[in-house]
């Protein structure tokens, strides 16, 4: 449904993330309530437990009382996206009981401020991929070779890995710099202490919306029902342990950490205005990757840094357009042997740079392995991120009039333990 001449009655900011055109899912907390799922516009969180005792929703009730939206997406696409129409046609009745109600509009909605956003899904599994051909092509140019910076693979093969879903967390769950093995390159050996090369990695992640069985292939066209919607992605890593660890399996301890998400799911309907070209890709990709129509996305990445008691400084400004593979291409090379995906599972997108040097996703490439610092308002430098830095990761989607983000992705790294 077309949300572009829709007007709430609330009051929201023409630049708030939650705008009429969002309507997202999560869950919050509060001295009252353990945990209920939740929409948000504007200031407000909705809380969709309570609006459902006036029966409005047309679903089991209990399912909004979960410590997660992983049941509740598990209704199917057709449930959650009438649940997100349902409520976008209250917020924009202008005869609403909500609107008169006042003490009832008191028990449904809640400023945002005065709430805690708690993890959207319960991650089962998480898969990181590295679609972004410049992020790619950067690192390739730093660690190996700068005339062969892509791997052979990758203009075939979205290329990922299986993360670690135990330590994906929360925006706002702060985490402390890891320990572990790193060589320098002119050393023989090793040593072990704390990461000296912490970095960031500016992404987002789809998240399943729909499961499928062992055996089962997701094809493209088939892709968008089983991808419930985004959030944004820091997939925090430690380089120096990663130069040392990931030939020949891949990241390990580099990578397991902490990876912190947003809190709010903006669903793939809410995003479908933003939709635009995807990379013209050469050499031409097998059966199984081809997909019709635009299947890209115009979302605006911010990325910022706030030393401790200091401002924020922009330090990247990246866009999800520039990835070469798709979320559709990403889910049907995932399921194509037959793995079989669960509802809640998360999805990297991998590194999002672009072309400029503003636009690396992170700080690898922003200061060229450290060999150009960043000068950050107060006068200090950063290579990579120094302990109580903290890390806000922010993303828009703006068309024609139409305007809705994801809210932040934040988490500050405390000192190691
Ligand atoms: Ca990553």
């Amino acid at each position: 449904m077309s949300t572009k001449n829709l007007k709430t009655w609330i009051e929201v900011d023409p630049k708030s993330d939650f705008t009429i055109h969002n309507i997202p899912f999560g869950i919050y907390t509060d001295a009252k309530v353990e945990h209920h799922a939740c929409s948000a516009i504007g200031d407000y969180i909705i809380d969709l437990f309570e609006l459902e005792s006036l029966d409005l929703l047309n679903i089991n009730r209990s399912v909004l009382a979960e410590k997660d939206l992983n049941a509740f997406i598990a209704l199917g696409k057709t449930v959650t996206n009438g649940v997100r129409n349902k409520l976008i046609e209250i917020l924009c009745d202008e005869n609403s009981v909500l609107k008169t109600d006042k003490k009832l509009f008191d028990t449904i909605f809640k400023k945002q401020s005065a709430v805690k956003m708690l993890m959207p899904v319960s991650v089962g599994d998480y898969t990181d991929f590295y679609s972004s051909i410049d992020h790619a092509t950067n690192i390739g140019t730093m660690i190996r070779d700068p005339k062969n910076a892509l791997m052979p693979n990758w203009k075939y093969i979205p290329v990922g890995y299986h993360g670690r879903a135990s330590s994906v967390t929360v925006s706002g769950t702060n985490f402390h710099r890891p320990k572990g093995q790193q060589k320098a390159a002119d050393s023989e050996t090793p040593v072990f202490g704390p990461s000296k090369l912490l970095d960031i990695e500016l992404e987002t992640a789809f998240v399943i919306g729909k499961s499928t069985q062992l055996g089962d292939s997701i094809s493209t066209e088939q892709a968008d029902d089983h991808i419930f919607g985004m959030v944004l992605f820091n997939d925090w890593s430690a380089r120096d342990i990663q130069t040392w660890e990931y030939i020949p399996l891949g990241p390990f301890l580099s990578k397991n950490f902490a990876s912190t998400v947003s809190p709010w799911i903006v669903t793939l309907e809410a995003l479908e205005p933003f939709r635009t070209k995807g990379y013209v890709q050469d050499p031409k990709v097998f059966p199984y990757l081809e997909y019709k129509g635009d299947k890209n996305l115009d979302i605006k990445l911010d990325v910022f840094l706030k030393p401790q008691n200091g401002e924020e400084n922009k330090i990247c400004t990246s866009n999800y357009k520039y990835m070469y593979w798709t979320m559709e291409q990403q889910l049907a090379h995932h399921t194509v042997n037959g793995c079989n995906v669960n509802v809640g599972d998360l999805m990297g997108s991998g590194t999002i740079s672009g072309p400029d040097p503003s636009e690396y996703g992170s700080m690898m490439e922003l200061t060229w392995r450290g060999t150009k610092p960043i000068t950050l308002k107060d006068g200090t430098q950063r290579k990579f991120v120094n302990d109580n830095d903290t890390i806000i990761i922010r993303g828009y989607c703006e068309k024609d009039g139409i305007r809705l983000g994801f809210g932040e992705c934040v988490a500050t790294l405390l000192p190691a333990k």
